[in-house]
């Protein structure tokens, strides 16, 4: 039997030959970045993609949420959820400000709108959901509570690029969306990520705080730093989008084959998103329940000895990382904690074959 090894993502990458076609005109030009023609091109496409009035594009979406954060002045508190990667958390308190947690849906893993109230004090400022493995946050609710007490809402929405929710683009929720374009989402621009926000003032100054905040040759007016996606990242970009559509085709394939291979399996919940939703199909997380015969661990260690590498994302908690745990506590997010403790995330990508999934899901529906 083929015992090839499985990794848990593969980095989709356009014909050498486009790309290097998309490139050769940066040797007539010699401008390599400072938002160049490509970096124009990508943002003016990303633009009437996504449909949102503004996109900007920097060095990755970690930089990106830490610039939109300061682009808005916030101050104080930040709630947000632990059930994410580092990135979300560490933008916050990296901008000084204070992440106050709270809880997810045990359905979807989303921020859980109703342990959002209680948590506003006067302090607060924002509120910071996920769209976790591209499930779409309640969004009405939430945009009723930030309303309702003169909050920011800044999406994380890293793992929900290209996404629809009964046909409006993902990025028009809130007052900004973050996406992330790093090697290993559905579209790259090999690092990269965006600010996407109908907020033509807030776009204006995300564009010049990623530039040093200048805002012409002789005045700078910002206290700016510098996190511009250079052209070489643009071309991979503009290369990717002409392949998102195939890209999602070919995960939408696998994710439903995953879907009918362990739908009937006792103990396996799936995450299968709500026909509103058009998904990118950027994971494939399966929550191993108590009525599992092994503890996610023990199938994560099984899958891992066949040479199937999953990955325990999201495990652990943000809270629970070493730089936090002495500050914040993973108890007062108990259905947080539970799903960190169940989850995990299946390889997924264009070019995993069905028969590599049959495999993997034969291992699972054998134990
Ligand atoms: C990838 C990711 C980020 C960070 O994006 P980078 O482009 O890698 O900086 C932030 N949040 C989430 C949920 C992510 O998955």
């Amino acid at each position: 039997m083929d015992n090839h090894e499985i990794f848990v993502t593969q980095s989709s990458m356009p014909p050498m030959s486009e790309y290097i076609h998309e490139i050769s005109s940066i040797w007539d030009t010699h401008c390599l970045t400072n938002m160049g023609p490509k970096h124009q091109a990508l943002e003016k496409k990303l633009k009437d993609l996504l449909h949102v009035n503004a996109v900007s594009l920097f060095t990755n979406g970690h930089s990106a949420l830490e610039f939109v954060l300061e682009a808005l002045e916030l101050k104080g508190e930040v709630i947000t959820t632990p059930f994410t990667f580092a990135s979300t958390t560490h933008a916050i308190v990296r901008k000084g400000l204070k992440p106050v947690f709270a809880d997810i849906k045990s359905d979807d893993f989303t921020i859980d709108p109703n342990t959002i109230e209680p948590l506003i004090t006067e302090n607060t400022s924002a509120i910071l959901p996920v769209h976790v493995y591209g499930n779409i946050c309640d969004v009405e609710r939430i945009q009723a509570i930030a309303d309702k007490y003169n909050l920011k809402v800044i999406y994380d929405a890293a793992h929900a690029f290209y996404e629809k929710a009964n046909g409006i683009s993902v990025a028009q929720y809130g007052d900004a969306s973050m996406f992330s374009f790093h090697a290993t989402k559905v579209f790259h621009t090999i690092e990269g990520g965006a600010i996407c926000t109908n907020n033509l003032e807030l776009a204006d100054k995300l564009n010049h705080l990623k530039n040093f905040g200048i805002t012409s040759p002789e005045s700078v007016d910002y206290i700016g730093g510098n996190a511009k996606l250079n052209e070489f990242a643009a071309a991979m970009g503009l290369c990717n989008l002409r392949h998102l559509d195939d890209e999602i085709a070919k995960r939408e394939l696998c994710a439903k084959r995953y879907w009918n291979m362990l739908e009937d399996v006792p103990g396996v919940k799936l995450c299968i998103p709500p026909s509103k939703v058009v998904s990118n199909y950027a994971y494939m997380p399966v929550q191993f329940t108590k009525d599992f015969p092994l503890s996610r661990d023990a199938i994560f260690d099984k899958l891992a000895a066949k040479g199937i590498h999953s990955r325990k994302y999201f495990y652990p908690l943000t809270t629970d990382f070493l730089c936090y745990r002495d500050a914040y506590s993973s108890e007062s997010t108990p259905i947080a904690k539970e799903i960190s403790s169940q989850i995990l995330t299946l390889p997924l990508y264009a070019e995993l074959s069905l028969s590599d999934i049959d495999r993997i899901c034969d291992i699972i529906s054998n134990c």
